[in-house]
């Protein structure tokens, strides 16, 4: 259509109608909320974006529910009624900021402008923004602020704001401390990257300072600062840019000299203990729970000829033929409970040679640490104890059955004597039954007596012979159960003789129910030889009389028995008593000093004792006591 036919009229009226089908459609688009109200403040007629904003629907519209005045907050009053003042004077308000009650009375944030309509005293038009998302966004922003200034105060990380050019535009305190500059250095532009970061480390930097301007952020990283003073401080370092200023950005440092120095303490600990372990002269081994080797000492290898590459992943019983049995279930719980296992094996090095061992094993952290010591040499010296101690006592044996010889000669007249008397009884008998039987009647009663007489003589003098044999006889120890009262009773009546010709009164006193000594009866009888011996020639010595021998034996708790010897000869010199029991210490001109030397190493070999004290009113007495079961050796 050409315009220029259109009258002014009419052309007005269509540009009113093109503006109002504007409006119209910028009401329809909803992508603002807008209004039209009342100036009392009732809306009357608004699109659907603005409902939505205040979370009325169109029925509340409708009503004339709506009110601009009653959604208004009180503390926003003030600044809506100058808006409404600016619109009376000028006929529009500049949009503004303020907040409106929804219908379920929650807040929303809206920026509001205020226009009038053309044409209408009364009705004004507001245009509405809801301003939620950008509030939620500014809070978002404002509150990652105040955290990030509280962990800049805080100095508990260093903290450095830079920029790309490498100054350093703000740093907190813990930093500078770090590095050593004061806050006027930093002012003055005395701080900045080049200078912090030492020569070697600037390549390295350089290409991380590359990675934040691409990524925006790098992962923390270990390097060096300078020190104002020249000194390195060991840091961990991450960095962010700002999105919002790409050319600058903030950096977050650790200082890490604690934790290289506990590092260093740590690593040198750990070879401390290696060359301990290394130069130790045990093996030490670190098993898995089953068994095999993790690692081992250098003692290891040394003792068992293999490398260490060659024992690491090897089980014990690759070298220990006695692994298997040793290394049972049982101990596989105790060394679970905590205990240290200690046992003794043997190792097989590389060339099959065998060594014994004693091993000691206990679990740390869920592993088996073991600890083998070679005990050749402890098994050596044991022999050799055992050989030494085997050699001791034969020459103990040949030792006493020498003395038991020189105590035999000693008594050979006393003895002789002994056995003559029978023999010549017998030999008298005999003459006498000879008599009997060449009488012109020989008396067979008579006869028969004589010969039963010789035979009484011939076994008493058969007895003696046979006691004296058993005493001399070269046996080796053994063990009987023996009755001590027996014995010693046959060995009085082997000394009665010496007894008598010393004019020495014998006599026992033998306790009933003494248990039976399990000892060896031979070298037990010629210590109470001994001690009858010693106590006669001790009295023989003095023209005192009485001269008189006591020979007792009692139970002795819990179980043994007790022999006591007692003489009236002239006791013991203290200097005696000192010496009594040491080899060849005698006071008599043709002695050996022997005999109680030999008499105290075969109590104590049966596990008893033999001492001696002064007898009252005179004399000497020897007791010893034998535990029932004492073990001859
Ligand atoms: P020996 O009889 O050959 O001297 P012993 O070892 O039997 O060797 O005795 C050592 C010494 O102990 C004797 O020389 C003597 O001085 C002393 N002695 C042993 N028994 C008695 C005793 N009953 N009374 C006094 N002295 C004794």
């Amino acid at each position: 259509m050409d315009e220029s036919f259109l009258t002014d009229d009419k052309r007005a009226e269509q540009a009113l109608r093109e503006r109002d089908a504007k409006i119209r459609g910028l009401f329809d688009a909803n992508i603002i909320g807008i209004g039209v109200g009342e100036r009392d403040g009732r809306l009357i007629e608004a699109n659907d974006a603005y409902l939505r904003i205040v979370g009325y629907d169109r029925d509340d519209l409708l009503s004339g529910r709506i009110s601009w005045m009653a959604m208004t907050p009180p503390e926003w009053i003030n600044r809506s009624e100058k808006a409404l003042s600016e619109f009376a004077l000028t006929g529009a308000a500049q949009p503004f900021e303020k907040e409106y009650f929804r219908k379920d009375g929650s807040r929303v944030p809206v920026l509001v402008g205020i226009a009038g309509i053309e044409g209408t005293e009364t009705h004004i038009i507001a245009f509405v923004l809801d301003l939620t998302e950008r509030k939620l966004a500014e809070q978002a922003l404002h509150e990652g602020e105040v955290k990030i200034r509280r962990l800049v105060d805080a100095n508990i990380i260093g903290i450095e704001f830079w920029d790309y050019d490498g100054r350093i535009l703000e740093a907190n305190d813990a930093f500078l401390r770090m590095v050593g500059y004061d806050r006027d250095d930093l002012i003055a532009g005395r701080v900045d990257r080049d200078t912090l970061t030492p020569p070697e480390w600037r390549d390295y930097v350089a290409r991380r300072v590359v990675d934040v301007k691409i990524n925006g952020t790098i992962q923390p990283y270990e390097r060096e600062f300078v020190r104002k003073d020249g000194s390195r401080v060991p840091v961990l370092i991450g960095a962010a840019s700002f999105h919002e200023s790409a050319n600058q950005g903030v950096a977050f440092v650790l200082d890490l000299t604690e934790r290289k120095r506990a590092e260093e303490e740590l690593r040198a600990s750990e070879a401390r203990f290696r060359t301990f372990v290394d130069h130790a002269t045990d093996t030490f081994m670190l098993h898995a729970e089953d068994g095999t080797i993790l690692d081992v000492n250098r003692h290891a290898s040394e003792s068992l000829g293999y490398s260490r590459d060659e024992l690491i992943g090897m089980a014990p019983t690759d070298f220990d033929p006695d692994a298997k049995t040793v290394f049972h279930q049982r101990m596989r719980e105790r060394l679970g409970a905590g205990e240290i296992l200690t046992f003794e094996s043997r190792h097989r090095r590389k060339d099959g040679t065998e060594f014994p061992v004693e091993v000691r094993v206990r679990e740390f952290e869920g592993r088996r640490v073991s600890l083998t010591r070679d005990i050749t040499e402890r098994k050596r010296a044991e022999t050799e104890a055992r050989e030494n101690e085997r050699r001791y006592r034969e020459t103990q044996a040949e030792l006493a059955h020498a003395n038991r010889l020189a105590t035999m000669g000693h008594l050979t007249a006393s003895i002789a004597h002994e056995v003559n008397q029978p023999i010549a009884a017998a030999v008298t008998n005999a003459n006498a039954a000879l008599r009997w039987l060449s009488a012109e009647r020989p008396d067979v009663e008579e006869v028969r007596q004589a010969l039963r007489r010789i035979v009484e003589n011939g076994n008493r003098a058969g007895e003696v012979v046979g006691r004296i044999r058993a005493l001399v006889k070269k046996a080796p120890p053994r063990k009987d159960a023996v009755s001590i009262n027996a014995a010693i009773r046959e060995v009085v009546a082997l000394t009665h003789g010496e007894a008598a010709k010393n004019r020495v009164s014998v006599r026992t006193q033998f306790a009933d129910g003494v248990p039976l000594i399990e000892c060896d009866r031979v070298q037990l009888q010629q210590v109470i030889l001994n001690l009858i011996v010693n106590a006669i020639e001790a009295m023989s010595g003095s023209n005192h009389a009485p001269r008189d021998l006591l020979v007792i034996t009692e139970k002795a708790e819990p179980d043994g028995v007790l022999v006591a010897v007692r003489d009236s000869g002239p006791g013991l010199a203290p200097e005696t008593l000192e010496r009594l029991f040491d080899p060849f210490y005698t006071t008599k001109a043709n002695g050996m000093g022997m005999g109680l030397s030999i008499c105290h190493s075969i109590i104590e070999a049966h596990g008893g004792r033999l001492w001696a004290t002064p007898n009252l009113p005179r004399g000497a007495v020897f007791q010893l006591t034998l535990p029932a079961n004492s073990e001859p050796s």
